[in-house]
């Protein structure tokens, strides 16, 4: 058996990591994230992501979207810039002429087989550091051989739901096999899996890093959309992959804690987590 370090992370564990803003920074030193997501009817959760990534820190975001999600993006987030597929409803071939220092894809996506085909085309020439959510996470567990793809330097982060994780490492017997699998496969495929949940635990090869914020608050449409775009504004202003996921879990979390007085367990949606992000920043201090 191999030995596991297991950590519980509150505000204590995350303050040190924490890189307050130097006085003459600008957004050009801060990274610019490209969030590649969307399909007819879902564009709201490029929205949600590309929002989350902006206001946990990231210096620009892009939103790379099918050709319906151009106007609605534009109209109801300015701050984003917006790069379109040639398809109408569907990601199908994605390429783009910026360079992004992270990338999280797969909000919203959908699984049909012209998005299967363009996540492959594009995994096949990428390096820069990947956040995979959602349908993206789907796509890996139906085509496993997109998992050898993956940047090889950097830990890709994959942020799965528990069906997400079903799909990726197949059913489990107790919390100590799931525990083994997710560990097991962590290392194998060199990613860190943020295994979402009431208790969201961070995996690492052989660590554990379980989550101590959040609330039932955030079992709501779109939660986990803004986790991943925390977790890529986080990568895109420096924080190592391992970090932002740690970080971002807890600030995602901690944000709803400080929002639910004001809006209860049942009236929180997506959008209050992004609104009060920047409370859960200054609650650090
Ligand atoms: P998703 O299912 O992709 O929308 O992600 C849901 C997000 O909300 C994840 O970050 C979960 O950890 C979080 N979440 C869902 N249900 C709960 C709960 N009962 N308590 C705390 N966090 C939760
Ligand atoms: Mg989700």
């Amino acid at each position: 058996a191999t030995q596991t370090d297991v950590e519980l992370i509150s505000k204590h564990e995350v303050i040190p990591n924490y890189m307050p803003r130097d006085t003459f920074v600008h957004k050009g030193k801060l990274g610019h994230a490209l969030i590649i997501g969307g399909s007819y009817g879902k564009i709201g959760a490029v929205t949600l992501c590309s929002k989350a990534t902006l206001s946990a820190g990231s210096g620009l975001v892009t939103a790379f979207v099918p050709k319906c999600g151009y106007i609605p993006l534009q109209s109801s987030f300015p701050e984003a810039m917006v790069l379109t597929d040639k398809h109408e409803h569907l990601l199908t071939a994605i390429s783009f002429d910026i360079k992004p220092n992270v990338i999280a894809f797969g909000v919203g996506a959908g699984t049909h087989d012209l998005t299967t085909y363009a996540f492959e085309d594009f995994l096949r020439t990428n390096s820069t550091p990947l956040v995979i959510d959602a349908d993206g996470l789907n796509l890996l567990a139906e085509h496993k051989h997109l998992l050898k793809l993956l940047p090889k330097k950097i830990p890709t982060v994959l942020t799965p739901h528990p069906k997400e994780l079903e799909r990726l490492i197949g059913v489990w017997s107790d919390d100590f096999d799931k525990l083994n699998k997710v560990k097991a496969f962590s290392k194998k495929h060199h990613v860190i899996v943020v295994i979402k949940g009431a208790h969201t635990i961070t995996v690492f090869d052989d660590k554990l890093y379980i989550n101590t914020t959040g609330n039932p608050g955030l079992a709501t449409a779109g939660s986990g959309d803004v986790l991943t775009g925390v977790i890529t504004g986080l990568i895109a202003q420096g924080y190592h992959p391992v970090v932002a996921a740690i970080f971002g879990v807890y600030l995602h979390g901690a944000s709803a804690d400080i929002a639910v007085p004001d809006f209860g367990y049942e009236s929180l949606i997506a959008s209050h987590i992004i609104e009060y992000l920047g409370a859960a920043f200054l609650d650090l201090f």
